[in-house]
């Protein structure tokens, strides 16, 4: 890999990898080269690995990181992926001073246009969540890119989905059918874009507990409301879309065309609903994120030592 990118600054830490700006040789190009440490992986990991290669290399799409090319060495695997120099989504809303209802749906839409494409090659994501929601570039008008296909899936065949048994996917933004361990399909991603949504308009997720089984409790029986005075600045199209997104039976979610069509995909005037009280807790939210983050990849690290020893 060195022989073709000058390796700079660290961009990110994931669980397995660090995320390093590089720039290639030949052109001048800029790159994030995802760094991952072979010695740490198991032989589930390096599956997961060579199916996000997989899948990653089949994705073409201006809300898809694109993949550009892997090094696989003795000791490391290296993924060139495009540079998403614009960072992680809420931290780039959190700096923002005023904040509407329309900036809202427009990085809804781009989630929404990534999963179709996804969904329409067959692939599911299975974990979609902020970490994984990266901007193009520090402009105004950046790109939302979904990132990170780690536990994304391939469909068999588009008629009769496979459907994945797996458990996957992060706690708060996964669907309750993967909770209930029974069959489930792309509509996984719906759910997980629905929380999203939910977290964009009001700072804090439907679904919340610092105990996991109270967690998953909440979120089998879709137990969620609108509380606070937040959600009182926020239309009741935006509401309504929620609610049916947010839906415990997957045949009855929305599908992608659905929401598309719903009407607070086109509805006017959403730039002068102004969401500064969702702007507040979303800042609480993100600091409390990034800081279980840190404490989580700091865990890892620790685990791994000691493991070597
Ligand atoms: P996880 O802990 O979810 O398994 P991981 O080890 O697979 O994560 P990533 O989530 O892919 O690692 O990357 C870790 C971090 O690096 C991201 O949260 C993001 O901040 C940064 N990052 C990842 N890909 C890019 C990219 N293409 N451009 C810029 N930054 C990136």
């Amino acid at each position: 890999m060195q022989d073709f990118y000058k390796v700079g600054k660290t961009l990110g830490e994931g669980s397995f990898a660090v995320v390093r700006d590089v720039t290639c040789l030949k052109d001048n190009s800029q790159w994030a080269a995802k760094c991952i440490d072979k010695k740490n992986l198991s032989k589930t990991d390096e599956e997961s690995l060579q199916v996000e290669v997989d899948i990653m290399g089949k994705l073409d799409h201006p809300c898809v990181v694109h993949l550009r090319e892997v090094f696989d060495s003795n000791r490391t695997f290296y993924m060139i992926l495009e540079n998403c120099s614009g960072g992680e989504m809420f931290d780039r809303i959190v700096e923002k001073e005023k904040y509407t209802e329309h900036e809202a749906r427009v990085a809804f839409f781009q989630i929404i246009k990534a999963l179709e494409y996804c969904h329409q090659q067959g692939i599911v994501h299975r974990d979609l969540k902020p970490e994984n929601l990266l901007y193009s570039d520090k402009t105004e008008d950046a790109t939302l890119k979904v990132a990170d296909f780690g536990l994304a899936r391939l469909f068999t065949n588009e008629q009769s989905i496979q459907l994945m048994t797996t458990m996957c996917g992060t706690p708060g933004y996964v669907a309750p059918e993967i909770l209930k361990n029974e069959n489930y399909g792309s509509s996984v991603d719906i759910w997980s874009a629905a929380v999203i949504l939910y977290i964009l308009l009001c700072g804090y997720p439907p679904f919340y507990d610092d105990n996991n089984a109270a967690l998953f409790r909440q979120i089998k029986s879709g137990s969620y409301d609108f509380p606070n005075e937040e959600w009182d600045a926020v239309s009741n199209e935006a509401k309504d879309l929620i609610e049916k997104m947010l839906v415990v039976s997957p045949s009855e979610r929305l599908d992608i065309a659905a929401i598309l069509k719903h009407p607070w995909m086109e509805k006017e005037d959403l730039q002068d609903r102004v969401l500064n009280k969702s702007l507040d807790q979303m800042k609480k939210f993100n600091a409390r994120r990034k800081f279980k983050a840190g404490v989580m990849v700091a865990r890892i690290a620790k685990n791994l030592q000691a493991f070597k020893k």
